[in-house]
């Protein structure tokens, strides 16, 4: 009997481990996979590109956690520099196109992995005059990467504009200030890092500020000024005019659905693929996807949404693998968890901030705490800040927002646990966390939140 054939479209963290997972448990005679990539290469990560470019870590080759050559030993027919570009639902086949001779081929599937993860928000020229001008870069692939590099390589390169505050923006100014550049940091919206509340969004403002980065919040861009010789200048926002050697985007990103919605697969309302807990494209038997090209369950608050994360990526890209190859697995959803950081500020955000409950027609309490990462008499105790959001009536926990020094941003790891446990904040006063003074004060800074959003909630 031929083998049943698995096509993956996208060759990163979704794609690659579905079918690394999908072959640990299928032999070739069993299984045959093949998997599309358009670009260069597989399995790498994104998330290094800020360590990368900011000179912490080695790239591109360190970033690559399988190359290639590794997934076809292990008996995966992939297929760099190849783009598909037609999914044919009716037939069961797909379309691609080689990037390098422009060549079209279709290929029969049983099995379809969509993998396409996300496209990186980039505005029109026509809204942005300036916006392609030489020395502006998204950060989105290693090649993205390799270019931000050879800009700072350039002479006479010692400005930074980073166009957007989310986590990749302040990543990137990181990376901006490590090079020894002047950094500002603009965004249309009123404070950095628009999934957290805007107050404790200020406290990552005033903390960039501190570091030495220059800010433009509530003002958006509406030009990239460049020379004679086409290369950046300036970029020009609402109230002022920032000089720059090299502008660096970080304006969120969309998911890339174009093939999926050609082909009429469901979308949600935020433009992923919408799946069932398997991970299976809503009513359709044999079609998949995973990673930043599908939404995803949030468990708090019972709704659909786009979380472009790499961790999810991954688990995606298992339960798809398993489910092919004979297994069953599901992803239940997420509780919105996140770390981050600028310089030795962390940032760790889980579960709903105040705007998103609010929406969620949810009714709550929150509590903001400052306490030490360590016991306040130990070497490099810091302060950090924890909000905490609780429901009114039942006390159960909503989320939880942390911005601090050493320590601070996978402390919301135990906040991230409390939520998928549907925990109240009062059972979470008693959690037994582990406590000696390198560590944590003898309370440790999450169970004060919680008392003190106990308290509030009992008033
Ligand atoms: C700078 C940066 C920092 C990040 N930091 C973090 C972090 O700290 N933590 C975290 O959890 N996440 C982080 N992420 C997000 C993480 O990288 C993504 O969520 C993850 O890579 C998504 O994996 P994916 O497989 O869904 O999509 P992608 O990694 O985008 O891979 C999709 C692949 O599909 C290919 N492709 C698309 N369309 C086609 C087609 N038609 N034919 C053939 N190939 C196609 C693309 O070339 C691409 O290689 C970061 C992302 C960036 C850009």
């Amino acid at each position: 009997m031929a083998a049943t054939r698995m096509v993956v479209i996208g060759g990163d963290a979704a794609g690659m481990t579905a079918a690394s997972q999908a072959r640990r448990r299928k032999g070739p005679d069993e299984l045959s996979i093949v998997a599309f990539e358009r670009g260069r290469y597989t399995s790498y990560s994104a998330c290094g590109i800020p360590y990368w470019t900011g000179g912490e870590v080695d790239g591109p080759d360190a970033l690559v956690a399988r190359t290639p050559a590794e997934h076809r030993e292990r008996g995966i027919d992939l297929r760099l520099g190849t783009e598909a570009v037609e999914i044919d639902l009716d037939r069961r086949r797909v379309r691609t196109r080689a990037v390098g001779d422009g060549t079209y081929e279709w290929t029969g599937f049983d099995h379809l992995v969509v993998a396409t993860g996300a496209v990186p928000r980039r505005p029109a020229a026509e809204d942005v005059p300036g916006i392609d001008a030489d020395g502006v870069y998204g950060v989105q692939t290693l090649d993205d990467g390799e270019a931000v590099l050879d800009g700072l390589g350039r002479d006479g390169v010692r400005r930074a504009v980073v166009v957007g505050a989310g986590y990749i923006g302040v990543e990137m100014a990181e990376a901006m200030l490590r090079r020894g550049l002047d950094v500002t940091v603009v965004d249309r919206a009123d404070q950095p890092m628009g999934t957290l509340d805007p107050d404790m969004g200020a406290l990552v403002r005033e903390a960039m500020e501190g570091m030495g980065i220059a800010v433009e919040f509530g003002a958006a861009v509406r030009e990239i000024r460049a020379g004679d010789d086409g290369r950046v200048r300036a970029v020009v926002t609402d109230r002022a005019e920032h000089p720059a050697d090299i502008v660096i985007l970080g304006l969120g990103v969309a998911p890339d659905t174009r093939l999926a919605r050609e082909a009429g697969l469901p979308l949600g309302e935020h433009g992923g693929l919408l799946t069932d807990f398997s991970q299976r494209v809503r009513g359709h038997d044999g079609i998949w996807a995973g990673g930043d090209c599908a939404e995803v369950f949030n468990l708090v608050s019972g709704d659909t949404e786009h979380v472009p994360l790499g961790t999810h990526a991954n688990k995606h890209g298992l339960v798809i693998g398993t489910n092919i190859g004979g297994g069953y697995a599901t992803f239940p959803g997420v509780v919105g968890t996140a770390v981050s950081k600028v310089c030795e500020l962390e940032i760790g955000r889980t579960g709903l901030t105040e705007s998103r409950a609010t929406a969620a027609g949810l009714r709550y309490a929150t509590a903001t705490i400052e306490s030490t990462g360590r016991a306040g008499y130990y070497p490099g105790a810091a302060l950090m800040t924890v909000k905490m959001i609780a429901e009114l009536g039942s006390g159960r926990l909503l989320g939880v927002q942390i911005v601090g020094r050493e320590g601070a941003g996978k402390r919301v790891d135990v906040a991230a646990v409390a939520l998928t446990a549907g925990m109240t904040v009062e059972r979470m006063t008693s959690l037994d966390l582990g406590y000696a003074p390198p560590f944590s004060p003898v309370w440790d800074p999450v169970l004060v939140a919680a008392r003190k959003t106990a308290g509030k909630l009992r008033e």
